[in-house]
């Protein structure tokens, strides 16, 4: 299976507007033709099984409540490490949580479930991370007893979160991937905020997180739109991590479209869309949802890149609601809603971007830009990556209105003249392995 990009997708025409064959890596299509709608359900009816996977719910009681739900991930994780060759290992990472006087009032024993797939090159330090929240709640977030089914939110992130780790957990990355389900993302992002600031504090070399969050229903209340082909990818554009003078920088570069979250989005949208077919990633060029957060925020706020991954239409009639009838209208987030034919695809593409990721090479270094003269071509120059094997390398360009990439242009050389004004383009460079997978873009410095 091919497909063919970018071709001359501009006004200009001259030697450099080739088309480019990017095949698919059949190792990649081979596992995205793993992921099971079945399999996804069976996950989400037994997490739904548990009742409420509140975070304050009980964590003595064997089939109810968050404790009985993080066990079974963890049981599930277990399973999968055994046909992993040793590489997969999984453990709850917990920690106390005091009372806050918002939405924790008693001292909790929170836990995130964790699997780390290790990568199998020592010197490959890259962290790629699949994340999805499996607490639940109610109509009133500090209802611990009653039942809050969370099929979609975020039944649909774990399940996914599951999905992949089964099918990836028997193959092999350089790289290293982590699959999580964290608590606590309804109290206030607790789970999320304890792994991001870990990470930062033991220098976690995270190069990408894929926070999962509602992705598995296909329609709105309002409207009579079904859509199972579309999913939204939100990413930051000024990166909330950035100091004073780094951000007047990117404004007077005009980057203020091109943070590393928003290139990871790109990074998304083109490979999901290479691997999975009738599927739209849709970029949404806002950090999270109007004025709502994910579990990718503490990410963003300790220096990450990290996009959240969210369906296309979103249902208010079941999310965050009691399950009821009113007025005739059926409230609560049950599994009849899901539909997994969608939940399988966006799974999917969660798996081709962490796949394709962990087995590019590390990005390119020292990626520069010429500024030396006034001049209406471009040069850029960059060196090999600090490991992984390159076969060569992908600049990547774009108009300045363009949302993404429009042409590839493959070169085994470390630097490149292209005909074309800095001041009208935007230019980035990707590292591309021996099986052709690319890494994340850099966009150059400026070389004074
Ligand atoms: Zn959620």
């Amino acid at each position: 299976m091919k497909k063919i990009y970018l071709a001359c997708v501009l006004l200009y025409t001259n030697s450099l507007c080739a088309q480019i064959t990017i095949d698919r890596d059949s190792g990649i299509s081979q596992m995205v033709k793993k992921v099971s709608a079945d399999s996804i359900q069976s996950y989400i009816n037994t997490l739904v099984a548990f009742g409420t996977r509140n975070t304050l719910s009980t964590q003595t009681d064997s089939k109810r409540g968050i404790g009985a739900a993080r066990n079974w991930v963890l049981k599930k994780f277990t399973e999968f490490s055994k046909n992993s060759h040793g590489r997969l290992t999984a453990f709850i990472d917990t920690v106390t949580i005091q009372p806050d006087g918002k939405r924790v009032n008693a001292p909790i024993v929170l836990g995130n479930v964790v699997a780390t797939l290790k990568g199998t090159d020592p010197a490959d330090k890259r962290i790629f991370i699949i994340s999805g929240h499996l607490d639940t709640r109610r109509t009133d977030v500090m209802d611990k007893e009653g039942d809050a089914p969370g099929a979609d939110d975020d039944g649909s992130g774990t399940s996914a979160v599951i999905e992949c780790t089964r099918i990836m957990s028997k193959h092999s990355f350089p790289a290293t991937i982590i699959f999580v389900a964290v608590s606590g993302e309804e109290q206030g992002l607790l789970g999320s905020t304890f792994m991001a600031d870990k990470a930062r504090r033991e220098n976690w070399n995270i190069e990408a997180v894929f926070n999962n969050d509602i992705i598995g229903s296909n329609n709105s209340n309002e409207t009579s739109i079904i859509n199972n082909t579309q999913v939204r990818v939100f990413s930051e554009g000024i990166p909330v991590y950035e100091t004073e003078k780094n951000i007047r920088k990117i404004m007077s570069l005009g980057l203020e479209n091109d943070s590393k979250s928003r290139e990871l989005a790109r990074y998304t949208k083109e490979i999901g869309e290479r691997y999975v077919d009738n599927l739209d990633v849709v970029l949404i060029y806002r950090t999270d949802r109007f004025l709502r957060g994910g579990d990718h925020l503490p990410y963003l706020k300790n220096g990450f890149s990290a996009v959240r991954i969210t369906e296309m239409n979103e249902n208010f009639t079941r999310q965050h609601q009691d399950i009821r009838v009113e007025n005739g209208i059926h409230y609560g987030d049950v599994p009849e809603h899901i539909d997994y034919e969608y939940l399988r695809k966006n799974t999917a593409m969660n798996l081709s971007n962490l796949a394709n990721l962990a087995k590019a090479p590390a990005v390119p270094n020292d990626v520069k830009i010429e500024v030396k003269n006034l001049t209406n071509s471009t040069t850029l120059s960059w060196n090999a990556p600090a490991f992984g094997n390159v076969k060569g390398f992908y600049i990547l360009m774009r108009e300045t209105s363009s949302p993404v990439w429009q042409r590839k242009i493959f070169t085994t050389d470390k630097e490149i003249t292209l005909p074309y004004s800095k001041d009208n383009y935007f230019f980035a460079v990707q590292s591309v392995s021996i099986t052709g997978n690319e890494s994340l873009p850099v966009i150059p410095e400026v070389r004074k």
